[in-house]
């Protein structure tokens, strides 16, 4: 740990974490989440005690609203040390990533936000850490069966989106458990649900992927996102957004948003990461591999879809619908699965002669953006998307109970540029717009006020300092001993080839 933990480490190490099991007195306490950096360790007990074991508490708050108002955000954007930081629920979503049987690392390294590493992979906008502006994703919800009130100060946990999806869409409290008959991590959020719902209701989660909260709230609120603007006026918006689990990267959190589940428990750790159990690289998060998704799921797990599936059936038309998503298992209807239907043996990444072309896009801001290839392709997957969900919602009959719809444009534009670039904000326009139009079609339909809607994100965005760079891999292979290191942050330690 000490490698790690060097001062001459601090400008890119922001923390190390682990887990012990305690052996040194007779509580039942269980494995505990650990930290260190280089001003000290702590120890994080599940009630929010710190006991620091050497110098200074590394950690210096969980506070989920810290950096509130966004204001605060905007004149601190950039370097914090961690006793500056925050870092909400740190030992339960510590913990969480450490739970899995044979994917977990030996232990986490956090990038500190100014870390750029492109050589690795990083971008001038970055995500994954455990702190609060990584981990905060916005948080909406509006419409039918949805109590009002704006733009309030609380906060919620992206595990929390499974199970309130499937009470608005009318499963029964019993009923949100995994297959083993577990309650899920996260809760039902009552206290924003009420008013008349329908007999047969109607859902729509919306993710916009990578959207920065306090961008996506502060651009609603000066009339530049009308789409957004209009959800919050028929509903609520948490300030403090929803928590990411750890690490807050894309396929993480996306199956914990559609599990209700932590990583420990659904088993996509990362991005990237390894199976000692087969020892296989795993790689969720791309073009070739997102249709292959549900073979990473741990076999309790029930995804959303699986927990609407579970009423009874719909006649006629799917009862679930997930659009441009990854995590699909148990959808009636899925991208994904007409990628997997089409034999592409390289999955989407098979399939771009077949989307739209960007440059025809409507719902593009600046042209110019489409010089980054990512956000061309994403343009291409939106809009492709966005035809998908007209297709889905003909009438209000037809449309399914539950239809998920992701976006991805958000992400292109935060990686290319990092909070409040240009190329980021537009990027919120771009989805905004066609948000605004798929309202416009329900608006046509004279349905809108019988839709409850849920919009939110997988993770937040902090910039990189393109000054700060460097690696911390000479000083673990200083240490002479085998070991991988994927994301770059996951340190698995390898068994001593000579010893075996
Ligand atoms: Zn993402």
């Amino acid at each position: 740990m000490s490698a790690l933990t060097s001062p001459d480490l601090a400008p890119i190490v922001d923390l190390v974490v682990w887990v012990e099991t305690r052996d040194d007195d007779s509580s039942d306490e269980g494995p505990v989440a650990m930290a260190a950096s280089h001003v000290g360790r702590v120890r994080l007990h599940p009630d929010g005690r710190h006991l620091v074991l050497a110098g200074q508490d590394p950690i210096g708050s969980e506070d989920p609203m810290a950096f509130l108002p966004y204001d605060r955000e905007c004149a601190s954007p950039g370097p914090r040390t961690s006793r500056e930081n925050a870092y909400p629920d740190a030992a339960s979503r510590i913990l969480s990533l450490f739970a899995d049987p044979t994917r977990s690392p030996d232990v986490a390294v956090l990038h500190t936000p100014r870390h750029f590493f492109p050589e690795q992979g990083g971008h001038v906008g970055e995500h994954g850490s455990l702190d609060v502006v990584q981990s905060r994703a916005p948080l909406l919800l509006s419409g039918r069966g949805v109590r009002g009130g704006g733009i309030i100060d609380d906060h919620a946990r992206l595990v929390d989106v499974c199970p309130t999806l499937a009470t608005m869409a009318g499963v029964p409290d019993a009923d949100l458990c995994d297959a083993g008959g577990d309650r899920l991590d996260g809760r039902v959020l009552t206290e924003h649900l009420g008013g008349e719902r329908l007999a047969e209701p109607k859902v729509i989660g919306i993710l916009w992927d990578g959207a920065h909260c306090g961008e996506l709230l502060h651009l609603a609120k000066s009339g530049e996102l009308p789409g957004i603007a209009r959800l919050i006026r028929d509903g609520v918006a948490l300030r403090g957004g929803a928590v990411a689990q750890f690490p807050s990267v894309t396929l993480t959190n996306h199956t914990s948003i559609l599990t209700g589940l932590g990583p420990g428990r659904h088993g996509v750790l990362g991005n990237v990461f390894y199976d000692r159990a087969t020892g296989e690289r795993v790689v969720p998060n791309n073009a070739s591999t997102w249709h292959r998704s549900a073979e990473w799921l741990r076999p309790a797990v029930r995804t959303v879809f699986d927990l609407v599936n579970d009423l009874a059936p719909q006649e006629g038309s799917p009862r679930t619908a997930c659009v441009n998503e990854a995590v699909d298992r148990g959808a009636d209807y899925s991208t994904m699965a007409m990628i997997r239907a089409s034999g592409s043996s390289s999955g989407a990444a098979g399939l771009n002669d077949q989307l739209p072309d960007a440059h025809a896009s409507v719902h593009v801001h600046d042209l110019a953006h489409l010089d980054d290839s990512y956000f061309a392709w994403c343009t291409q997957v939106d809009d492709l998307g966005l035809e998908q969900m007209r297709q889905l919602w003909g009438t209000l009959e037809s449309a399914p109970t539950l239809t998920w719809w992701a976006n991805i444009v958000s992400d292109a534009g935060h990686h290319a540029g990092g909070p409040r670039s240009q190329i980021a904000r537009d990027s919120l326009r771009d989805s905004d717009s066609r948000l605004v139009s798929f309202l416009e079609h329900l608006d046509g339909l004279g349905i809108t006020d019988q839709v409850t809607f849920l919009l939110t994100a997988d993770h937040g965005f902090e910039g990189s300092d393109p000054t700060v760079t460097g690696s911390w891999r000479p000083a673990l292979d200083r240490l002479g001993i085998p070991f991988r290191d994927e994301g770059p942050g996951f340190i698995y330690l390898l068994p001593d080839p000579g010893q075996t």
